[in-house]
């Protein structure tokens, strides 16, 4: 339906600036369309004549259905107009307009910000229609637009019998998730969704457009591996390096007893797992039966057959009998669907910590506390971790702007809720910063910038660790008068 209007708005957007230009015969066709949408005027007139996709101002009938966030907690932003770029040259108009006429900008490809950082009061440059994905066996390197998607991920890698490390959520966008690292099943194995980087291309606050690769730029390709989306530029391309993919034996197994043995015994597991194996852990507390019932849940996949899997699971398994259990070898991207998720739009706060070793087992008495304190939401809340280590730890802590490659985990408490827990919303925000606070001394003071949180302090040393400074140095060179920016990003 968009794209139908797209084309329509597109057309029209390029008559309204040649009545601009044409005042009688504007104030003629004013007089008859009274009624009529008043699209853009005054400066974005130009803006819309100079763009290929469309310029979609807050009083369209479509701007409602765009001006979406996957944070739905944050949606009182509201930008003035949201340009549908359709091509690079449509991102360069914008941001150079934009610089012209003094608005704010923003981009967006998948809207997936934890923090909606995606968001502006300006002029929001979207990328969604930029999605495309060329795939060449003979090198297998895959050229992904600025603004595709996990999900176009998915469709090129099936197609192709090939993958990157990918998220689970299929309307996450390329850009963010690479950007910040990016994380997922495939990590331990493979790496980071940022170490597949051959070279990407980016669009400056000035309106030029560089390539940084390896040997191209290779301080900008530093730093835009790890240290996140919106700092830098906007992102039109990336080149990535995909690797061949094999059966996988995909798993959901849960526990409703011997919590805590099956923590530290799983633990133990994990931290001696190989590469092969990814997996999210996952302690949950439920109201749906009774108060605060608290059940665990491991999710992964496994390079291997279920015999192998079972092998590695054995000492769990000796602790209790799951009280569910689901596994399946499978080729890999009919496991996938297993394992992936849609990432419908919610309220949800989640907050990160990076961990260097273990969850002690004061730390793991620590989680179990809070979570049977929980106050309570009509939706189940989560303390998780995602295992790292394996063959991220293999690319040197400098190599890349990625600042934690040593971090055994990424832990994070998810929280959600739903319009109706209002009246106990403050008393669950104030549960989860006792919660994140009481977790630092069993993890650290590091957090994973994909899941970018308001709530974070000291952001800074969170989020960019020992790269921070020279992370400010690119900054400085690419950005100079700080037109990308929001509350967490590196500053000049
Ligand atoms: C449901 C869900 C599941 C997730 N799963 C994973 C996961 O498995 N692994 C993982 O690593 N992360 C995951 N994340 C985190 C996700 O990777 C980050 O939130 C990421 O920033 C989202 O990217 P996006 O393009 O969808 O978001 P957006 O909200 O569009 O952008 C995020 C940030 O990047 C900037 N940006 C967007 N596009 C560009 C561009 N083209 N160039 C430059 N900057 C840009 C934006 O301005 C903003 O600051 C998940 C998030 C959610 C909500």
């Amino acid at each position: 339906m968009i794209t139908t209007r797209r084309h329509f708005l597109s057309t029209g957007a390029r008559a309204a600036a040649a009545v601009a230009v044409a005042p009688t015969f504007a104030a003629i066709l004013q007089s008859c369309t009274s009624d009529a949408p008043v699209g853009p005027t005054g400066n974005w007139v130009e803006l819309a004549g100079s763009l290929q996709g469309s310029l979609i101002m807050r009083d369209d009938i479509d701007f409602a259905q765009l001006n979406t966030q996957y944070a739905l907690a944050y949606l009182s932003v509201i930008p003035q107009a949201i340009a549908l770029c359709e091509s690079e040259a449509d991102v360069v108009a914008c941001v150079k307009w934009a610089r012209r006429n003094n608005v704010p900008i923003v981009a967006r490809s998948g809207g997936h910000s934890y923090a909606a950082y995606s968001r502006t009061t300006g002029l929001l440059i979207d990328l969604s229609q930029m999605n495309s994905i060329d795939y060449d066996p003979a090198t297998m390197l895959a050229t992904l637009e600025g603004g595709a998607h996990n999900r176009e991920v998915y469709r090129t890698g099936r197609a192709a019998s090939v993958s990157m490390t990918h998220g689970r959520c299929k309307a996450v966008g390329a850009a963010g998730l690479i950007l910040g690292g990016g994380i997922g099943f495939n990590m331990r194995n493979k790496g980071l969704s940022c170490d597949s980087l051959v070279s990407t291309r980016i669009v400056l606050a000035n309106g030029e457009v560089i390539t940084a690769s390896a040997t191209e730029k290779p301080e900008v390709f530093w730093a835009v591996r790890g240290s996140g989306g919106g700092n830098f530029g906007i992102h039109t391309q990336f080149v990535v390096k995909m690797f061949p993919v094999t059966n996988v034996t995909w798993f959901k197994i849960q526990w409703t007893s011997e919590l805590e043995r099956i923590f530290d015994v799983f633990q133990d597991i994990a931290f001696a797992a190989p590469p092969e194996f990814g997996v999210k852990f996952m302690l949950n507390a439920s109201n749906e039966n009774g108060p605060n019932k608290l059940y665990i849940d491991i999710l992964g996949q496994l390079v291997g057959d279920e015999a192998a899997l079972r092998a590695l699971l054995k000492p769990v398994y000796d602790v209790a009998a799951p009280s569910f259990e689901a596994m399946k070898t499978l080729p890999y991207w009919d496991a996938q669907e297993y394992l992936s998720e849609d990432g419908d739009p919610e309220y949800v706060h989640e907050r990160t910590r990076f961990a260097f070793d273990k969850i002690p087992p004061a730390g793991r008495d620590t989680i179990f506390k809070y979570m049977r304190e929980w106050p309570g939401t009509s939706v189940d809340v989560i303390w998780k971790y995602f295992l790292l280590g394996g063959r991220i730890k293999d690319v040197p802590n400098d190599a890349t702007a990625f600042p934690f490659r040593n971090a055994t985990m990424i832990s994070a408490i998810d929280l959600e809720w739903k319009p109706q827990d209002q009246t106990v919303l403050s008393e669950n925000l104030a549960w989860l910063d006792a919660f994140h606070d009481a977790m630092e001394p069993y993890t650290s003071r590091n957090c994973f910038i994909n899941f970018v949180d308001r709530r974070q302090t000291n952001h800074l040393e969170a989020y960019y660790g020992p790269h921070l400074e020279r992370l400010r140095a690119v900054k400085r060179q690419l950005d100079p008068d700080n037109v990308f920016n929001n509350p967490k990003s590196i500053p000049l």
